[in-house]
């Protein structure tokens, strides 16, 4: 008999924002970390969602080009 406990040890990301609903600093798990910046690579934007339930949309601007 087994029982895996997850016991908070996770890695995560600090994605450096603040949910728009709890307020709570939004960590992403290092397992989700990379699909989230997979997705800002794409589309410049990522919905992680907070502990709370609450998705949030990231958004960031590309570094400008070499012109
Ligand atoms: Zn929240």
């Amino acid at each position: 008999m087994t029982s895996n406990q997850r016991s908070g040890t996770e890695e995560v990301v600090d994605m450096e924002l603040h949910c728009v609903k709890c307020q709570a600093r939004l960590y992403v798990p290092l397992s989700q970390a990379s699909a989230v910046l997979d997705s800002l690579e794409r589309t410049s934007a990522a919905i992680p969602i907070c502990v709370c339930g609450q998705a949030q949309l990231i958004r960031v601007k590309r570094k400008p080009r070499h012109d």
